[in-house]
């Protein structure tokens, strides 16, 4: 039976209240608790695996120093608290692919907890609190298949089991579909910028789980909670969570009961379906880990991690907005794309006297247009992308011909070179361009003839036949002035265009 459909004025007498855990795998070269390599995507599978990470009785786990850094590191771009001494704990559940039948996790200690997250959407920005953040080991991967004779079986690959696993846990701050997937691509732009994880959420790297409820507007009291997994892009976090606030909608204004459960998103079929019905925390036995020491977070590694941090996304907009006086769209381009940003700031810092303006319109129109497309592959050396503007400032290039080195210097050539090659440099010599000019006004009588006449659009026919002739190459603003100073120094010109005060007569 599906579910009624809310009608939008159903829709409108509810609140929806969200809160989002994400799980991320953190950047190390071995797994959280043993030795075994994470660079296993190209790996048969079970050839990363150890007694260890495959659960064998009467192994002792080592925690990774690294994966402990990057939760720290977390928690403090996320402003939050640092719990001075922290332990593990033993989440203990029984599935095949979960080998010791418990999962090290953190409950009551977690290692980052009451922080936050500001970022922007459609209505201005927005504060998620954080709930907390903690450490905790990836399962192995379940492959379901279905043989030739059309027998099922499930196969466990242990390359995953044991990998370092990040969770992080918003307050139920978030009321809106749109809120939760700017908060998690706003999560994600920072956790690939502190180095924390790769964060790709179609290869699982992220996983983003939405615990929707809604009550009637007003009201303070949660309702019944439901949890949306199986997201697998930004997209459908936003499209899953609506549906499920109006599947939750039609239920309630219906008369029934919103059941507390795990559903899963399908995406073809656009809605939620039941997975299984939620646990609570006490059917998982929590007990503290009795094979790992609890973990005390030294000031002294805290301000070094400090001191590591780069330059946050949301005061790098700032920045950029405020002292290279950036639009917030501009901004906003560069700082969500990492390679974008390192390209703008590469090209400011190789040539630091470029507009900054016009160097963010060519990182998010030339640069994203091609690294967006999809043969290209992106090989560009920022500080070239400096050179090319500093020719067109100094007018040395063509707008025209400054695309065309731009497309060969994306694939890794030198500027100098490739405009050396194409012979592109920009015809500034007022000799040359004359003889250009002077053979595009005898070639074309009857434009001359119109502007003569007092049309004047015409000079724009031949600046572009003198550019056509040059290959894009003549300065077009002194190949206008020079036609004009033609045309104005022969009679008649009673009605052609003035030239501007201060222009030199031409010479002959
Ligand atoms: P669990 O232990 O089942 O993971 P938590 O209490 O830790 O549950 O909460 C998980 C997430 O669900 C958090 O992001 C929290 O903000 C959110 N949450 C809790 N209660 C509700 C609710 N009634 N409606 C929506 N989200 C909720
Ligand atoms: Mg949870
Ligand atoms: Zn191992």
């Amino acid at each position: 039976m599906t579910a009624p459909v809310a009608s939008p004025s159903a829709t409108g007498r509810y609140e929806a209240v969200i809160g989002i855990e994400i799980h991320v795998q953190l950047r190390t070269r071995s797994k959280m608790f043993c030795g075994c390599s994470t660079d296993f995507q190209a790996a048969p599978p079970n050839s990363h695996t150890c007694p260890i990470c495959l659960g064998m009785p009467g192994t002792l786990p080592v925690a990774n120093r690294l994966a402990v850094e990057h939760v720290l590191a977390t928690g403090l771009a996320l402003e939050a608290e640092i719990v001075p001494v922290t332990r593990w704990d033993r989440k203990n559940y029984f599935y095949p692919d979960l080998p010791k039948g418990y999962q090290i996790s953190q409950y009551d200690l977690p290692l980052t907890q009451n922080g936050r997250l500001t970022f922007d959407t459609s209505e201005g920005p927005f504060t998620v609190g954080i709930r907390r953040a903690h450490l905790e080991e990836d399962t192995a991967r379940l492959l379901h298949m279905t043989g030739d004779s059309g027998d099922r079986a499930s196969l466990v690959d242990f390359n995953r089991s044991g990998v370092a696993l990040m969770e992080i846990v918003t307050e139920p701050d978030l009321r809106t579909a749109e809120q939760a997937r700017r908060y998690a691509e706003e999560l994600r732009l920072l956790l690939l910028t502190i180095g924390a994880s790769e964060a790709a959420l179609e290869s699982g790297q992220m996983r983003v789980e939405a615990n929707i409820s809604l009550r009637p507007i007003g009201a303070q009291a949660f309702g019944t909670r439901v949890e949306v997994k199986n997201m697998n892009s930004f997209r459908s976090v936003e499209r899953a969570i609506g549906h499920e606030i109006e599947r939750q909608a039609g239920v309630l204004s219906n008369g029934g009961d919103v059941i507390q459960e795990t559903r899963g998103w399908d995406e073809n079929r656009a809605a939620t379906y039941t997975m299984r019905l939620k646990e609570d925390s006490q059917d998982y036995r929590y007990f503290p880990e009795p094979d790992l020491p609890p973990l005390k977070a030294d000031p002294a590694w805290l301000d070094e991690i400090r001191a590591r941090q780069p330059e946050l996304p949301a005061a790098r907009r700032a920045r950029y907005r405020a002292e290279l006086g950036l639009s917030a769209y501009d901004a906003n381009v560069i700082v969500g794309d990492l390679k974008a940003t390192r390209v703008f700031e590469g090209a400011l810092a190789a040539e630091s006297a470029l507009p900054a303006k016009r160097v963010a319109n060519w990182v998010t129109g030339e640069y994203l247009r091609l690294a967006k497309g999809s043969d290209a592959i992106d090989a560009l050396e920022p500080a070239e992308l400096g050179r090319l503007l500093r020719l067109v400032d100094e007018g040395t290039l063509s707008g025209t011909s400054a695309k065309e080195v731009f497309a060969r210097i994306f694939a890794g050539e030198r500027t100098a070179a490739v405009v050396e090659e194409l012979g592109l440099a920009q015809i500034s010599d007022g000799g040359a361009l004359e003889t250009a000019v002077d053979e595009v006004l005898a070639a074309n009588p009857a434009a001359v003839e119109d502007i003569r006449a007092g049309k004047a659009q015409a000079i724009g026919f031949l600046v572009g036949q003198v550019m056509k002739q040059t290959r894009g190459r003549a300065n077009a603003a002194m190949v206008r002035e020079l036609i004009r100073s033609r045309l104005d120094a022969a009679p008649p010109a009673a009605t052609a265009p003035r030239r501007p005060k201060g222009t030199p007569e031409a010479s002959g």
